[in-house]
């Protein structure tokens, strides 16, 4: 029996791209011995980018697409792609082109040799000064803290089974840094060096504060880094503190007039109750976190099904 790909493909402000993906998949896709799907999820565009997709549906069927009642971030979308793909494999993809479709075959070769997880390695960073400095920081700091040894250069083009993405489903918190999952599930997994393109057209949805964002969501999710740090420079306080009040006692033994001034006093007040508020406000940080999953609200909401009867397969 011919293998199924699921390609798993957030779109978000899309439309000057769409086409030419489907295009270029198509090319590629079209040589290879498989059946194959798309299951593109609308992160809330409102542009063109579902209008298209809907004219492209109507006459092929192997388009179906997921369309989120508002924009709730990558890894939401991502999440409901993986949760509507039927394959037997998946291949998560960005629609910009930017991991290029003719990796796809050694994807598919890859991941028939057993492995549950291909992930596709950047070979070469197209990507701008800046962004690569940031990748370096990001994931070298998270996975020195996390012990997560998520591999370098990850690009978002990776392949895995069916049973993997069930066990990724599994995940359900709300607080949601998708590579850190991936790891998590971990099995048995490879990478692959892929080439890199620049993005075929569009402009890239991650600025320099949504990229903060994720790098503060993913030390919050998968590390008590920020607790360990408040702990250890609470302590280095208090044993400063009692030095300078053993420092101050001998002074006064032996300098009888002793004129403590008041900035000592002052500073101390003032860097002590800066100190707590520092740390009440780490601590409040992961609080907030725990308050988001208690809800335990469903990772996404879904405006309009297309080409997807949702009770086949959730
Ligand atoms: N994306 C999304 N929801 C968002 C932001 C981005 O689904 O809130 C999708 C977007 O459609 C694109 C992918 O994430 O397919 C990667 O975004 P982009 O190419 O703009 O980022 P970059 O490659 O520059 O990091
Ligand atoms: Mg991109």
């Amino acid at each position: 029996m011919r293998k199924k790909i699921s390609l798993a493909v957030p779109v978000y402000y899309e439309q000057e791209v769409i086409l030419q993906f489907l295009k270029e998949t198509k090319a590629v896709l079209d040589t290879l011995p498989v059946d194959y799907e798309y299951v593109f999820v609308d992160d809330g565009s409102k542009d063109q980018t579902v209008a298209i997709l809907k004219e492209q549906a109507k006459t092929n069927p192997r388009i179906k697409m997921v369309v989120l009642s508002y924009n709730h971030g990558k890894a939401f979308a991502a999440t409901a792609a993986f949760t509507y793909a039927t394959g037997d494999y998946i291949l998560y993809m960005d629609p910009d082109l930017q991991d290029p479709p003719h990796e796809i075959p050694r994807f598919f070769e890859t991941i028939e040799q057993g492995f549950d997880l291909v992930w596709g390695i950047r070979k070469e960073k197209k990507d701008k000064f800046l962004n690569r400095l940031y990748s370096k920081v990001f994931w070298g700091t998270l996975n020195k803290y996390t012990g997560l040894e998520i591999p370098k250069g990850i690009a978002v083009m990776r392949m895995f089974t069916r049973e993997f993405a069930q066990n990724l489903l599994q995940y359900k918190e709300t607080n949601r840094f998708v590579e850190g999952l991936f790891m998590k599930v971990g099995m048995h997994y490879t990478t692959l060096e892929i080439d890199q393109r620049e993005r075929f057209a569009g402009v890239s949805k991650f600025n320099f504060r949504r990229k903060m964002q994720l790098a503060f969501d993913a030390i919050f999710d998968f590390s008590e880094l920020p607790l360990k740090f408040a702990v250890r420079l609470g302590f280095l306080f208090v044993i400063l503190g009692i030095l300078a009040l053993a420092g101050l006692a001998i002074a006064k033994w032996f300098f009888i007039d002793f004129q403590a001034g008041w900035p000592s006093l002052v500073s101390v007040i003032v860097v002590g109750i800066g100190l707590q508020l520092f740390f009440l406000g780490i601590v409040s940080l992961y609080i907030g976190r725990i308050y988001k999953e208690a809800k335990n609200r469903p990772l996404f909401s879904v405006k309009e099904f297309v080409n997807i009867n949702q009770h086949e397969n959730v």
